[in-house]
């Protein structure tokens, strides 16, 4: 079964942009340019005044002048009244008005703020007391926009801005690539429309046919179904998410689960020149499952390949995509119309294939691959140079349960307001129970976490990778992420701060500096200590409230850890005593060294331990937070940046617990604190540390605890070192 960025890249690669057309500006609002626009007029198109006040010759300030004119937008000052005299001549001005053209001869213009009307010397006299340069308060020809300027680029999409900038320079036509006409119906004998009464479809693009809706809408109220039926949900879902994707749609109607009316349904969307066909239900394994042989061309009028049938996901496994031509218009008209095979299969070959999705039937899964492989095809088609869904970060508000055979796709909320803890990452909080049939899981869902298989879970806190699939920001306003952290280059003191950094920069950093001192083999005797200075702290009470730790037990909280030396330095007493330290023997010699990490939030030092993880084989995340919340998130999170899993050291033992409960997939029966102990009590076993561990590029990491962390950190580094290397590096892989 393949994957689904397999699938998406599978999609991508059969969608290409469509022919390109031209449109007035305003219908092309949605669509992808073409071609470049640019500027067939200056803008301003005449020296405009930016102020209301008087136009003046800037010589002549400062000084007295006399009014002779006004000139105002729309109504610039023509010639005067005799016809022979310019308004220019020393000492003149002219009353102007933002957006009027100066007239010719003055060359700057002086705010009504800035004059005053001098007593006994007539009603048109002005006094300037300041002096003002040439171009003073005018905007110069082509200031804004000049001739010939690119407005906007092949690629662009129109937005309402892009339209003002074509209508303010005047551009009337769009070169955009066509959009895709995406044909929608539903398949299955249990449904019903909802909307029968309202609009009929008619499989005509872009034309649904209203009939009697005033009726209609007043008893709507009151649908009901038959017995064993239910209401057609995705063909209405689907065909706003096709219009919503940019593309013209046409409604193909219910479809009954008949392989014959299926292929007729399919071969007349694709006469009325649909680009895509989206079909819904009927593509899994019961005996009224015909789409995927229908597609295949095993019911005539349609000729396909399937590309895939299944993909690796949930929800959507059933996922189907194929490529079909039509190679006869109907079983009958073929017989009488006088063409032989070889007809048929050049028109095959010549016509471009059209796009046929089979997307599973219960509407979550319908919904979800929609979003994921259906809407950057669309996209693809418009032009779009990215078509992907948007990838962003998140933190988690809560523990989620993975699914043990499948990644999933978990429908999330993403709240920026909520989240002030963690480096302007989104809180992403689960839209709840996640079974396919839920549609209410869908319900203001802005973003699908990429969760891997697994047992076990993903702790709250933990930052995962998301995918927009719908506008974000209803809640907490829209505020983008800056999704890339600050960097901070490695320093060069091999025994102080190595790196507060970018993972990724990190590397680069350490490998691209030929002066740097620290050049360790691949996997370096080195411990790295990721420090961490204060994170804003919740208030004791809060702390107290979330933890069952007391205070006077807690060696390090919230309020940063200035424990950090006291860490490093029982490091370096330990490998001392265990004769392994920079002062034992060269070849034997550990080195300790300290990662310091930003703040103490999840994602930081997770970050932190990525750069250490370079360099040393042992990563330690000095703690934080009750019970070394982050730490332990920074743990799971950086054992893969992005798409955080449990270390699979830690899956093994988890997977036995869970597949013994009865319970497993249900989320409200499983016990938080049952788990957090069958965690610390693996990790603790497992490598001595008392919290979490994990791997993070080939090294070992570990978060300490807040109590007893020195004992901790003893007693997990007794277990490391006493086992020969390659075993424990081994061992968590
Ligand atoms: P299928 O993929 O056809 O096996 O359908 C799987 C489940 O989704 C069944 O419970 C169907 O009744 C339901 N289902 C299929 N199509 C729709 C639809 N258009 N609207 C709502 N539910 C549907
Ligand atoms: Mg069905």
């Amino acid at each position: 079964m393949i994957s689904m960025p397999e699938a998406i890249d599978i999609v991508l690669s059969r969608a290409a942009p469509l022919e390109e057309e031209s449109l007035p500006f305003p219908d092309a609002v949605g669509r992808v340019l073409a071609s470049e626009v640019t500027a067939p007029r200056p803008h301003p198109p005449f020296p405009a005044s930016i102020m209301d006040g008087y136009a003046v010759r800037s010589a002549d300030v400062p000084g007295t002048l006399r009014v002779v004119g006004a000139a105002r937008a729309g109504a610039p000052l023509g010639p005067s009244a005799d016809g022979s005299e310019t308004h220019t001549g020393a000492g003149r001005a002219v009353y102007i008005t933002t957006g009027a053209p100066v007239p010719p001869g003055f060359d700057a213009v002086v705010p009504v703020e800035r004059v005053s009307f001098p007593k006994g010397e007539g009603s048109d006299a002005v006094a300037v007391a300041d002096a003002f340069v040439p171009g003073a308060n005018v905007r110069s020809v082509g200031s804004d926009i000049q001739r010939g300027e690119v407005l906007l680029h092949a690629g662009d999409r129109v937005g309402p801005h892009e339209l003002g900038i074509a209508a303010l320079a005047g551009v009337s036509e769009a070169r955009t690539r066509r959009a895709p006409t995406v044909a929608v119906l539903s398949t299955g004998d249990e449904l019903a429309d909802p909307y029968a009464r309202m609009y009929k479809p008619n499989g005509q693009t872009d034309a649904p046919a209203p009939i009697d809706r005033s009726a209609a809408a007043s008893s709507s109220d009151r649908l009901d179904v038959s017995a064993g039926s239910i209401f057609d949900a995705n063909r209405h879902m689907l065909l706003a998410c096709a219009r919503e994707a940019g593309a013209r749609v046409m409604d193909l109607g219910i479809v009954r689960d008949d392989p014959d009316a299926l292929a007729g349904a399919v071969a007349k969307a694709m006469d009325a020149g649909a680009d895509v066909v989206v079909a819904s239900g009927g593509v899994s394994e019961g005996d009224k499952d015909h789409l995927k042989d229908v597609l295949l061309g095993s019911f005539g009028r349609i000729a396909g390949v399937v590309h895939f049938g299944r993909v690796m996901m949930k929800p959507g496994k059933p996922l189907t995509f194929a490529e079909i031509h039509r190679v006869s218009r109907t079983d009958s008209e073929d017989r009488s119309e006088d063409r032989d095979e070889s007809t048929r299969l050049d028109e095959k070959k010549t016509k471009k294939p059209v796009l046929a999705f089979g997307l599973p039937g219960n509407p979550v899964s319908a919904a979800v691959t929609f979003a994921l492989v259906v809407a950057p095809a669309v996209r693809r088609m418009l032009g779009w140079v990215d078509p992907r869904p948007r990838r962003l970060q998140a933190v988690l508000a809560q523990d989620i349960a993975l699914d043990k055979e499948r990644p999933e796709y978990h429908r999330a909320t993403l709240d920026w307001e909520a989240n002030d803890s963690s480096a302007n990452l989104p809180l992403a909080r689960s839209t709840g129970r996640q079974i396919s049939s839920r549609l209410t899981s869908m319900r203001g869902a802005e973003a699908l976490l990429e969760l891997p298989r697994g047992p076990g879970f993903v702790a709250k806190g933990t930052v995962v990778s998301a995918l927009v699939i719908r506008d974000i920001g209803t809640q907490g306003g829209l505020q983008m992420p800056r999704v890339r952290p600050k960097v901070v280059r490695p320093t060069n003191a091999p025994d102080r701060v190595l790196a507060a950094a970018d993972a990724g920069v990190a590397k680069k950093a350490l490998r691209d500096d030929e002066d740097d001192a620290i050049k360790f083999s691949p996997r370096p005797k080195a411990i790295a200590v990721v420090t961490h200075p204060f994170v804003p702290a919740k208030s004791l009470s809060d702390l107290a409230r979330e933890s069952d730790v007391p205070d006077s037990d807690r060696a390090v909280t919230d309020e940063g850890n200035d424990d950090a030396a006291a860490i490093l330095e029982a490091t370096r007493r330990f490998l001392q005593r265990a004769g392994v330290s920079n002062d034992g023997d060269e070849k034997n010699a550990w080195r300790v060294f300290e990662a310091r990490a930003e703040n103490g939030t999840s994602r930081r030092l997770a970050l932190a331990a990525r750069a250490a993880a370079e360099t040393a084989s042992i990563v330690l995340i000095a703690p934080s937070g009750p019970s070394a919340v982050s730490s332990q998130a920074a743990v799971v999170a950086g054992t893969d940046l992005g798409f955080p899993g449990l270390a699979p050291r830690m899956r093994a033992p988890l997977e036995k617990k869970y597949d013994q409960s009865a319970k497993y997939d249900d989320d409200e029966d499983r016990s938080e604190a049952e788990d957090a102990a069958a965690l610390a009590a693996i990790a603790y076993r497992e490598t001595g540390f008392g919290i979490n561990a994990g791997q993070v590029a080939g090294a070992v990491v570990a978060s300490l605890p807040c109590t007893n962390c020195e004992e901790a950190l003893v007693e997990g580094l007794t277990k490391m070192l006493l086992v020969p290397r390659e075993k424990w590096e081994g061992l968590v892989l």
